[in-house]
């Protein structure tokens, strides 16, 4: 079994503030927070990057989606607005090798990102 930095917080072998987890997914505080408001969610299950992703995760995709937008409304950030992020790779900026969805609010943000 691969373990991962994220591997780990989802066997709670390292601690994270943890927001909500269920049979597929754990969504927690992001340890070094680019906004008032900025969370993960993981899928429980080890995919590296998203170029790892094939047919058949479409619902886990969509449940990740699901939740982040379940976990916006809970922190109020829903009608101020947020932004979803999932980084690939190195020039998508990607340094945690395990697929992740942030979750960003709390304040204005630019577009393009640096
Ligand atoms: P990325 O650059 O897209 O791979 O994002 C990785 C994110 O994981 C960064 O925003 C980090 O601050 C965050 N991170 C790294 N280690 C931890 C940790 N132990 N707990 C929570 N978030 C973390
Ligand atoms: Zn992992």
């Amino acid at each position: 079994m691969t373990q991962c930095l994220f591997c780990s917080i989802v066997s709670k072998q390292i601690p994270a503030t943890i927001l909500y987890e269920d049979d597929s997914v754990v969504a927690f505080r992001d340890i070094g927070p680019q906004a008032p408001v900025h969370f993960l969610v993981i899928p429980k299950r080890h995919l590296t990057t998203l170029n790892d992703l094939v047919v058949g995760d479409e619902h886990l995709i969509g449940h990740m989606v699901l939740t982040a937008q379940q976990l916006a409304a809970k922190e109020g950030i829903s009608e101020s607005g947020f932004r979803l992020a999932m980084n690939c790779n190195r020039e998508g900026g990607q340094t945690v090798y395990h697929i992740h969805l942030h979750v960003l609010g709390g304040r204005g943000m630019s577009w393009p990102p640096g």
